[in-house]
């Protein structure tokens, strides 16, 4: 009898792992993506938009692509939608788009999204940063040395991630405190003095009502994916996005 409940746990416990390997490997497959880009041409935002598209149609999801912010008001599709990928930097939306963004992402849609396709869009609409957690305020010095650190090695998105460096934009935000910071990098005061030593996050998440929001920094041109790092962050900061896992 002893023995026949053992055999039982074991099936149990190897079911369970099983299944546990399957949903991880699954979390993208027959998700619904749409992918909203536009902006500032300097961000490349229609190379990025192909880019992860692609990797996304990869993982077996079903991608969307628009370019335009009237898509938020397409109810038939913002329904269905499990993540919005937004690359739009700067640009501005109308406010009947961002409320139903807002509305989207506070009723359970993930948003995700990097550098200032998502965190320096629409300068003039609070609401909409107040929905993000940061926003874009200065990169000193241009294209520049610098380091990612992780600060938070244990997270799904940082996990076996090294701190890494890359010559590219520092962006410099203004922060929501709220936000739950998993890599940062550090100011060496080069270009302004009064700044040096100052860690600023780079890739956060947060949520806002039942909406998970991703956020990374990195992004300033395309071949900045090619360093593996940014690309593990950027695919892995997604699948969190769109995972049942809130942290
Ligand atoms: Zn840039």
């Amino acid at each position: 009898m002893k023995k026949k409940y053992q055999y039982t746990t074991l099936v149990l416990c190897l079911l369970t792992q099983f299944l546990l390997a399957q949903s991880e490997n699954d979390t993208l497959k027959n998700k619904n993506i749409l992918i909203v880009y536009g902006g500032w041409l300097g961000h490349q935002p229609e190379v990025f938009a192909d880019k992860i598209a692609n990797w996304l149609e990869a993982q077996e999801a079903n991608v969307t692509l628009s370019e335009s912010t009237g898509i938020y008001l397409d109810k038939t599709v913002m329904s269905k939608t499990d993540l919005i990928i937004q690359h739009i930097t700067m640009s501005t939306i109308k406010s009947s788009e961002s409320k139903a963004l807002q509305n989207a992402v506070a009723n359970g849609t993930a948003l995700a999204g990097c550098h200032g396709g998502l965190g320096d869009a629409f300068r003039n609409d609070t609401e909409y940063q107040y929905m993000i957690g940061g926003q874009f305020v200065k990169h000193p010095g241009g294209q520049v040395d610098y380091t990612v650190k992780i600060s938070e090695p244990e997270h799904i998105i940082t996990e076996g991630i090294k701190d890494f460096s890359l010559n590219s934009e520092q962006y410099y935000m203004h922060l929501d405190p709220s936000i739950n910071v998993i890599a940062t990098t550090v100011f060496n005061g080069d270009h302004d003095p009064w700044i040096e030593g100052v860690e600023m996050p780079v890739v956060w998440t947060k949520t806002y009502g039942k909406g998970k929001i991703f956020y990374s920094s990195l992004g300033h041109s395309a071949d900045i994916f090619e360093i593996p790092e940014v690309w593990q962050i950027m695919t892995r900061g997604v699948t969190w996005a769109v995972s049942k896992n809130m942290n």
